[in-house]
């Protein structure tokens, strides 16, 4: 069976990272015919336009788009894409999880967490206006609907892992009404899924604690704000975001990004590390049932990095990216 995919190669180190993540997932015998679609500054230069509508176009009826970073230009009038992605294509449920890999320096050790983050409301609903000159307002819209969408994602996310545990992060101590309303949601969806425990944290305690002692956390649910911070709080724990996956799921369409940005400095050197795409594309082979072909590329991946060999620049080693990548490649057909 040969899938349809579309690929937002992005800006800056994009085209390099998607070239070698294509390479690998095609070694692992996953065939995958890539549609080519634009997006970003280099789709703005060309079209006008950061996102088509062919691009959107194309994704809903792919229902799968593998995405490159996106550089964003400054200034007004043009719209964040990553945002406009979600919007659009009602990608209500960002999944992020951070897991400690042998290899990677980072803070911690045997880190095992997913957050889960609400995409589409919060401050992120881009309902701004000004009140009078000097007084700007911006809406933070929570919806019943919206709260138990995310909630029903995180829990099913959980049995599905076998994972323990959902905790809901809020200020509902302060915002009463808004995350009153996103806590009591959770906790009446949690009655739903009786084999997972259900606890809540408010969003300050929260993060002093992730630093603290991450090991207390399994599967975290947020809104849209709360769940930005804490994601890249969360990557930061195991090595930061070269290495952590990122995927934006909706009833229609599923789009799996790397959320490290297109590193001007190091574009077109053949010097970026791939993994986090990589890790992404592993979570979108899942999603796509290729969980065996997804397995093996992370068992390469991981033996890589646990040896320590052949490491991109980031991670202390000399390798280029095709290095990497050639060196995963070569352990494809050993791994179980
Ligand atoms: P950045 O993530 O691009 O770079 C920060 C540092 O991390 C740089 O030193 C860079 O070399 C390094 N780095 C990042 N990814 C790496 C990788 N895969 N391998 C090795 N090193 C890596 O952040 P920035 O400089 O703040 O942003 C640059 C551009 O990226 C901006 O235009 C910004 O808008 C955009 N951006 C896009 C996304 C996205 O599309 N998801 C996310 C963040 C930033």
């Amino acid at each position: 069976m040969t899938y349809q995919v579309c690929l937002l190669s992005g800006d800056g180190i994009g085209p390099e990272i998607t070239n070698v993540v294509r390479e690998i997932i095609a070694a692992s015998g996953v065939e995958i015919e890539w549609i080519p679609c634009s997006a970003g500054l280099s789709s703005f230069e060309k079209h006008g336009d950061p996102l088509p509508q062919e691009t959107v176009d194309n994704i809903r009826r792919t229902k799968l788009a593998l995405k490159g970073p996106l550089a964003t230009a400054s200034g007004k009038g043009f719209r964040s894409v990553n945002v406009a992605l979600r919007k659009e294509l009602q990608l209500y449920a960002n999944y992020r999880p951070a897991k400690s890999l042998q290899g990677v320096p980072a803070p911690f050790q045997d880190v095992d967490l997913v957050v889960v983050r609400e995409n589409t409301e919060g401050l992120y609903s881009g309902l701004e206006h000004t009140v009078v000159p000097g007084v700007v307002e911006s809406l933070r819209v929570v919806t019943e609907a919206g709260s138990r969408r995310i909630a029903q994602f995180a829990f099913e996310t959980a049995q599905k892992l076998g994972r323990k545990k959902v905790t809901c992060i809020h200020k509902a101590n302060i915002l009463k009404l808004s995350d009153g309303l996103f806590l009591d949601t959770c906790a009446l969806v949690a009655k739903d899924y009786p084999d997972v425990e259900f606890d809540d944290c408010i969003v300050d305690a929260a993060a002093m604690k992730m630093v603290m002692n991450p090991h207390q956390f399994d599967v975290l649910v947020m809104e849209n704000l709360f769940g930005d911070i804490l994601s890249d709080l969360a990557s930061g724990l195991v090595g930061g975001l070269g290495v952590t996956p990122s995927g934006n799921l909706g009833a229609d369409a599923a789009v799996f990004e790397a959320v490290h940005g297109t590193a001007p400095d190091i574009a077109g050197k053949n010097l970026a590390n791939p993994t986090a795409l990589l890790l992404s594309a592993t979570m979108m082979l899942r999603h796509m049932g290729e969980g065996e072909a997804a397995q093996r590329i992370e068992t390469s991946l991981f033996a890589v990095l646990a040896e320590g060999k052949t490491l991109t620049g980031d991670l202390k080693g000399t390798a280029s990216t095709t290095e990497f990548a050639e060196a995963i490649i070569g352990k494809l057909d050993s791994v179980a």
